[in-house]
């Protein structure tokens, strides 16, 4: 397989096994990311992941049987349609019978544009740990960011997610906000994350059960924006 770009993908799934299934990123305009720059976004077709998988099987044998978790490569292959996804974890079982978990990065227009039926679909075929990159409760910060997307419209994903039992890994850019806005952003962020529309006072609730947060203290400020790079 030749693939195009570099391959991306957290760190806790350093041991998970990565099957390439896009290129690049469809939104490719967030202001702080260079990441896939110059990569169009572009799906696998499913020959191209057949024969990867096949080579696989080749070299490894029967220890593809010891597999049990996927992590389909790309910026946001969540993007692909539900039959798209569907037909690629289809393949990935003939290939690896035991696997059981298929896990990708996840952008909030990617879940939106799915229903609740392709939802419920693709976690009965294993889909789960989407990792989201909520970034920060501020809603200016994100328009700054130009993530494509607001708070609300995150959590508004992250319940639909919940609704179907997929769990989400949602990842906080906690410096993102600037210098003196630090708490703010903190705050907002767990406000969106922790207490949802509970009020504080009644002890708040996991709303989005979000199965893993990773914060860090990355910023955005101009001067890092990709124009710049
Ligand atoms: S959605 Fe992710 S990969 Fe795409 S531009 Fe934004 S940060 Fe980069």
């Amino acid at each position: 397989m030749t693939y195009n770009g570099t391959i991306y993908r957290p760190p806790v799934e350093a041991n998970t096994f990565l099957l390439p299934v896009t290129e690049g990123c469809t939104h490719n305009s967030c202001s702080f990311c260079n990441m896939y720059q110059d990569i169009p976004f572009r799906m696998l077709p499913l020959s191209e992941v057949e024969d990867y998988l096949q080579e696989v099987k080749e070299s490894y044998g029967r220890y593809c049987e010891r597999i049990q978790r996927v992590y389909l490569v790309g910026a946001d292959p969540f993007a692909l349609s539900a039959r798209n996804l569907l037909e690629r974890i289809d393949l990935i079982k003939q290939y690896l019978p035991n696997a059981s978990v298929i896990t990708m990065y996840a952008r909030t227009d990617n879940i939106a544009s799915k229903s609740d039926e392709d939802l419920k679909m693709l976690k009965e075929a294993g889909v789960d740990d989407l990792y989201i990159g909520v970034e920060c409760g501020l809603n200016d910060v994100l328009e700054n960011l130009n993530k494509g997307y607001s708070a609300e419209d995150t959590k508004e994903q992250c319940l639909r997610l919940n609704a179907v039992g997929i769990w989400h890994c949602d990842l906080l850019m906690l410096g993102t906000a600037g210098k003196g806005r630090g708490l703010e952003c903190g705050r907002a962020s767990a406000a969106l994350e922790i207490f949802g529309s509970q009020p504080e006072e009644h002890g708040g609730f996991h709303e989005l059960h979000c199965r893993l947060y990773r914060g860090s203290g990355h910023r955005a400020f101009p001067e890092y924006e990709r124009k710049a790079v």
